[in-house]
């Protein structure tokens, strides 16, 4: 028997690919869906901040719009950045021409001296390297070497110092809520485009007509809600595959036992888990004292989202998402869900999420939060009144975005190779304790499900 330890997209992926065998995935809340539910309220439906579908692997793409036919608007990316007092479209590097020219020409000197050394831009982050043949997803960079850049020397190295002034540091700071030196040049880099000269000029002068970025185009459900996803990959499983309101408290991995809130254990061949990382190694009560330690060095950002239901249209209609660096304003980001769909919100109204990156033990609360975002909002005229405002909803997202810095680099493989030892498999976002999407929680899945077939694979 597989026993699946959480019912988000990795979990459901990995029990669908598996429909030949003796499963059971067990999920401590009252629905399926983990990161990608929805609320539902007032006629608003608020994601837990925007979820979109990026499908690159041809086969999940394929499986995924074969299990929901119709069901996904194909969508092109309306993405802005508000500084300097306007807005610009998204990537910020190749388009500030509606930018003061003092900035404009800031970030364009400081990227053409990074074009002056080219060896800085070259040096790589050494290969991710997985610590099982046939999972993948498993796979950790060697913890840094002397002189490999961090992501703030990567940001310089990369954009120069404009942009690094004008954007890149000042919204991440406000994402990372640490110093940008701390966090490993491993994290991302993929995802944020490096533009070539003629690129960054041509923005300067004219904006950018050239999709650029990781996610262009993206799918999301018509009817509203990226929790039909989730439900229509539960609804293919049968139904007693699937055990709710079971919490998970503790884990002997030697003996593959789970202990569920209650008491009952639950004994398994292989256990599948997409339970963070940190906290499966607090419950797992045979984990050597060493790896517990190291367990507790791994750190996160959590996320509060501020969700609005707002009165009239919305100030910038075609708006998806707006991204926020300047320091004074709480929030990095904030999304506005009925440009994805109207049936996110009721004819008449539109909403506004927006995103507080905060750390567990230095935060004001989400009374404080919520003043500090309707403030904020007027603020950038995407509130017109406060009186316009006719629900509110605040989110915690208590583990959003794990940190890449060199204690995670140090730690993951060991513990990887322990669970995995045990066949314990960690996969998921948080359960591999990576950067990753939901497709990249269908992969894993996926592969985990393949694993298990053949091991050696
Ligand atoms: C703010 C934010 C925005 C995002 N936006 C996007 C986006 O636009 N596009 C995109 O592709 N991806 C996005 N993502 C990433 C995406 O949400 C995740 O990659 C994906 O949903 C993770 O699925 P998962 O199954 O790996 O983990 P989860 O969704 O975390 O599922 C884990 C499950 O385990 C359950 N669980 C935990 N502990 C226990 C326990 N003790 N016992 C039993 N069950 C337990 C949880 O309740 C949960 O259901 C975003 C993430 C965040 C934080």
């Amino acid at each position: 028997m597989v026993l699946i330890l959480g019912a988000g997209l990795a979990g459901l992926s990995a029990a669908f690919h598996l429909d030949d065998r003796d499963v059971l995935v067990v999920e401590r809340e009252n629905e399926v869906g983990g990161l990608c539910r929805s609320i539902r309220e007032q006629g608003f439906t608020f994601d837990y901040t925007g979820h979109l579908l990026h499908l690159r692997d041809a086969d999940i793409r394929q499986w995924i719009e074969g299990l929901m036919p119709g069901a996904f608007a194909h969508l092109e990316r309306s993405a802005w950045i508000h500084s300097h007092d306007v807005l610009t479209p998204y990537p910020f590097q190749v388009n500030t021409s509606n930018l003061p020219l003092a900035v404009r020409l800031e970030c364009l000197t400081g990227f053409i001296e990074t074009l002056r050394h080219p060896e800085r831009r070259a040096i790589p982050v050494p290969d991710a390297v997985s610590v099982e043949p046939g999972l993948p997803h498993l796979a950790v960079a060697p913890p840094p070497a002397e002189g490999e850049p961090n992501f703030l020397d990567w940001i310089h190295d990369s954009f120069g110092a404009g942009f690094a002034q004008h954007f890149f540091v000042p919204y991440n700071g406000k994402l990372w809520r640490r110093d940008l030196a701390q966090v490993t040049g491993d994290w991302v880099s993929w995802s944020i485009p490096r533009p070539e000269l003629s690129d960054v000029l041509r923005g300067a002068i004219t904006g950018s007509d050239k999709a650029f970025g990781y996610n262009p185009q993206f799918l999301y459900p018509a009817a509203g809600g990226i929790d039909h996803l989730p439900r229509a990959l539960a609804a293919a499983l049968p139904a007693d595959r699937i055990r709710l309101d079971t919490s998970v408290v503790s884990l002997d991995a030697g003996a593959r036992r789970a202990t569920f809130a209650g008491g009952e254990t639950h004994d398994a061949e292989t256990i599948l888990t997409s339970i963070p990382l940190p906290t499966l190694a607090r419950m797992t009560t045979d984990l050597p004292d060493a790896l517990r330690d190291t367990a507790a060095e791994l750190s996160h950002v959590s996320i509060r989202a501020v969700n609005l239901g707002v009165r009239g249209e919305a100030a910038h209609a075609d708006a998806q998402w707006i991204y926020v660096p300047e320091p004074r304003l709480p929030f990095h980001r904030v999304g506005l869900p009925a440009a994805l769909t109207p049936a996110m919100a009721p004819p008449g109204h539109h909403a506004l999420v927006a995103e507080i990156a905060y750390l567990p033990d230095d935060e004001p609360g989400a009374e404080a939060h919520l003043q500090q975002t309707i403030d904020g909002l007027l603020e950038l005229g995407l509130l017109r009144s406060p009186d316009d405002i006719v629900h509110t909803r605040v989110v915690d997202i208590p583990e959003a975005y794990v940190v890449f810095d060199s204690a995670r680099r140090r730690a993951l493989p060991e513990l990887f190779r322990w669970y995995v030892q045990r066949r314990v498999v960690p996969m998921g976002r948080y359960g591999s304790w990576d950067y990753t999407s939901m497709e990249d929680s269908l992969r894993h899945g996926r592969s985990v499900a393949g694993w298990i077939r053949e091991p050696t694979s």
